[in-house]
């Protein structure tokens, strides 16, 4: 296992992420503890000392399991990390009561790691609400010893995060993104990473497969790869890349069975960053996986005057490209929760008077009502 260095301690490089751990009857809440135990027992013994949980993984069984099955070891043997809900608005008052419950979820005194839960447009007001004093609490939480280390992550976008680092940057001492090849430049994860670098705060990353994404490429690029680096799999190039940034600590990934577990710590027996060349046709492949379905905006704005409804059009469709692209998923809702309902896709009345000056021709009512189809799916 290859180790980094984060203040006075060494981190596994590989982290063990418990939002999607083996289940029991498909059920998402029913966590197989004799499975998770036995990947527990190995991640232990091949050297992974970092585990992440979190209050609604599992519909907090995660935190439970995980806590038990740590319990087997020394305290001091591993580093366990949680995080504040704050994705759900109505936990915004319920810092002390959550923060003890995951206490005793979890079977632990302190917390080594604990984080802000994904930053984003939605919950950056309430975060920064001296109102509720998440902030405050947790400080103080760190101050009496049962929070040693004090971050957040984020899915949310630059100027989010930016926010973020302006009020509390000086106290956070790591940030956890969503970072991988194909997020480089789709999701500004390079820019990010900058942001976080001028702060020098380190980066834990968060799906280094993009969800299962970058585990297999089409038979072209998995071709390209070959030629590159033989001995490589596909899985392990998303690692191989990470491996490439310098500031990335810990990269965790959500296991849901032994063999994944077994894969990627073989992975990380090894340091074999990428060299230019290679770092390149990364880039390259993730361009063509983008570009080959989603929209081609160029974010020029030549439309937005011309929209009788005032949508903020080349954002709404770069949320509605992530959306297509990830078929589903949580970042794009999220997002248009602290849009006004007026300025949301469904708002759009069909008019095209946008299409008419559109220099990349795309169909923006078209994009506007299938936008509208898939979140009501
Ligand atoms: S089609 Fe929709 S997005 Fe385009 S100008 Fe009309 S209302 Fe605005
Ligand atoms: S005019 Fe077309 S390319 Fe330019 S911002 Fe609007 S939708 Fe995007």
């Amino acid at each position: 296992m290859i180790y980094k260095t984060f203040q006075d301690m060494r981190l596994s490089a590989l982290g063990l992420g418990a939002m999607r751990l083996p289940v029991t009857d498909g059920e998402y809440a029913v966590i197989d503890e004799a499975e998770t135990g036995r990947m527990v027992a190995y991640a232990m013994e091949h050297g992974i000392n970092y585990y992440d949980t979190a209050w609604g993984y599992h519909d907090g069984c995660s935190e439970v399991v995980l806590g038990k099955a740590l319990s087997r070891y020394p305290r001091e043997s591993f580093f366990l990390a949680d995080k504040f809900p704050g994705y759900d608005l109505s936990n915004m008052d319920k810092a002390e009561m959550i923060f003890e419950e995951q206490l005793k979820r979890c079977g632990v005194e302190y917390f080594d790691f604990y984080l802000f839960h994904n930053v984003c447009e939605m919950n950056i007001d309430a975060y920064l609400d001296k109102k509720y004093g998440i902030f405050e609490y947790l400080m103080r939480q760190k101050q009496s010893g049962r929070i040693h280390h004090l971050g957040f992550s984020a899915h949310g976008s630059y100027g989010v995060m930016k926010r973020f680092l302006e009020a509390y940057g000086e106290q956070m001492e790591f940030c956890q993104i969503q970072l991988n090849y194909l997020d480089w430049s789709f999701q500004d994860a390079e820019k990010k990473a900058e942001l976080l670098e001028e702060y020098q705060i380190p980066v834990w990353v968060m799906e280094p497969l993009r969800g299962g994404k970058l585990a297999a490429l089409s038979r072209e690029d998995t071709k390209r790869l070959k030629q590159l680096r033989a001995d490589e799999e596909t899985p392990a190039w998303a690692f191989r890349f990470l491996q490439s940034i310098p500031s990335v600590t810990v990269t965790l990934s959500g296991m849901s069975n032994l063999k994944q577990l077994q894969d990627n710590i073989r992975t990380f027996e090894t340091e074999r960053p990428l060299d230019r060349q290679e770092f390149d046709t990364l880039m390259e492949i993730a361009d063509g996986m983008v570009k080959k379905s989603i929209l081609p905006c160029t974010g020029c704005r030549y439309c937005t005057s011309h929209c009788p409804q005032q949508l903020d059009i080349p954002s709404l469709l770069s949320l509605y490209n992530e959306h297509r692209f990830t078929e589903g998923g949580f970042i794009a809702p999220m997002v248009l929760m602290a849009v006004s309902e007026e300025k949301r896709p469904d708002a759009c009345i069909g008019c095209r008077s946008c299409e008419a000056v559109c220099p990349q021709q795309i169909k923006i009512s078209e994009a506007m009502s299938d936008f509208n189809r898939r979140l009501r799916a």
